[in-house]
């Protein structure tokens, strides 16, 4: 038996829908005294069953659910079993696009709540986001072991969000050691340097594979200007596909410094390519003062808004850049403009650069509507697993 959490009348609406998240409004009561990211079942107000999740106790979202099944024990073969199917949906990307990095586990998405798992050739890199996922870290390790026999895994389960769980940051070797240096991953037959260790979230943004393969077609013989460009993977779909002239743009040297070696590891031409350490949003302006232009710009900037205070702010901020890069294409030129803040609707998006197109007195019209990648999932039940849009447009 477990603790049991007890909803308000009429609050089982969402899990009827098989919405995986309870907020603390819904709770009437919590019987038993279940610990942090202890396993509870979750009945109505009438006390039937209605789902078994993960106790949260210091987060808003208080349970998260993993099964809506009343005979699914939440152990081992339940977490292999998730795992298995994670990896089986994926087969069909993996050897179409000849992938060694992907998104094996995307967490609600993959129908396990606050975990995350990445795929980097032979190497598994976990984030473990919520109270449940620590409670059970274990079981999870073990199930990829299970599935996985031959890999490392590594943890970076350093974000902040752990905080808001009640949890502490982790990093390091749970299973085999991490050689020193860089993982070589590949996709769609570029390969591409990740650093595990020391790199952004798990080391790389397998979410834009999809949009890298897009941009790359309209960058033939231009001259291309890639802002936030992180490890600059863009570049080398860019330069693949005959680019002229392929400008990089970040703040952090480490990634300028990758983005580099992955030039050169792909066998491209150095002396087409440039690295901008800089602030995007002080560099377009100045490039707009200088009256520089480019064909073709993506814009690919983190997540501006953590939560809804910040979204104002954020939408000023995809503004004021979709605005000046609009300004610095020539006419008839291309913008692939992304935002991932998933608080963002796709709507609301597509009005800011409706909006940025007006201030920069330009014509724009949207080519294509763009999303993540196919092992970023949207489970139907959880449409807040749609985060990454992207929209690419000719601007006259
Ligand atoms: N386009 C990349 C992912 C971009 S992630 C890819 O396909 O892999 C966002 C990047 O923006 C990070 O590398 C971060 O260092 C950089 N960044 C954040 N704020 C910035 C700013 N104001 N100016 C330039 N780069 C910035």
């Amino acid at each position: 038996m477990h603790p049991s959490i007890i909803l308000k009348p009429g609050r089982e609406k969402a899990l009827n829908r098989r919405h995986p998240w309870i907020f603390s409004m819904a709770i009437k009561k919590v019987s038993g005294k279940p610990e942090l990211g202890e396993t509870v079942d979750i009945l109505d107000h009438n006390g039937n069953w209605l789902a078994r999740g993960a106790y949260s106790p210091q987060s808003q979202i208080r349970v998260r659910i993993w099964s809506f099944d009343q005979q699914q024990n939440i152990d081992q073969a339940f977490f292999t079993a998730r795992v298995e199917q994670a990896f089986l949906s994926r087969q069909a990307l993996i050897k179409e696009q000849g992938l060694t990095g992907f998104r094996l586990i995307a967490a609600e998405s993959d129908y396990l709540p606050g975990v995350t798992v990445d795929h980097y050739d032979n190497t598994l890199v976990c984030q473990l986001l919520s109270a449940g996922a620590e409670y059970n870290r274990h079981l999870i390790i073990a199930a990829l072991e299970a599935v996985f026999p031959q890999h490392t895994i590594y943890d970076r389960s350093d974000v902040d969000v752990r905080k808001k769980e009640g949890l502490a940051k982790t990093q390091g070797e749970i299973k085999g050691v991490l050689e020193g240096g860089l993982s070589i991953i590949e996709e769609n037959g570029v390969k591409i340097l990740v650093d595990i260790k020391q790199g952004h979230k798990t080391g790389f943004y397998f979410d834009q594979r999809d949009n890298r393969r897009i941009a790359g077609e309209f960058c033939k013989d231009k001259t291309v200007l890639n802002c936030f460009s992180y490890t600059g993977t863009f570049g080398i779909y860019a330069l693949n596909n005959g680019a002229k002239h392929f400008t990089n743009v970040d703040l952090s040297q480490p990634a300028l410094d990758i983005a580099k070696q992955n030039i050169e590891l792909n066998n491209l031409d150095l002396s087409r390519v440039d690295f901008v350490q800089a602030d995007v949003f002080k560099l377009l302006r100045k490039y707009r003062e200088e009256g520089r232009t480019f064909d073709v710009i993506i814009l690919d900037p983190p997540k501006f808004a953590d939560n809804k205070a910040q979204l104002t702010g954020a939408c000023r901020g995809y503004k004021d850049i979709n605005m000046v890069a609009m300004q610095l294409l020539n006419p008839g030129g291309t913008l692939l403009t992304y935002s991932c803040s998933g608080l963002m609707s796709a709507d609301l998006f597509q009005k800011i650069v409706a909006d940025a197109a007006l201030d920069a007195r330009r014509d724009a019209q949207i080519i294509a509507r763009l999303s993540q990648a196919s092992d970023h999932p949207i489970a139907s039940t959880f449409p807040e697993g749609f985060y990454l849009k992207g929209l690419a447009l000719t601007v006259l």
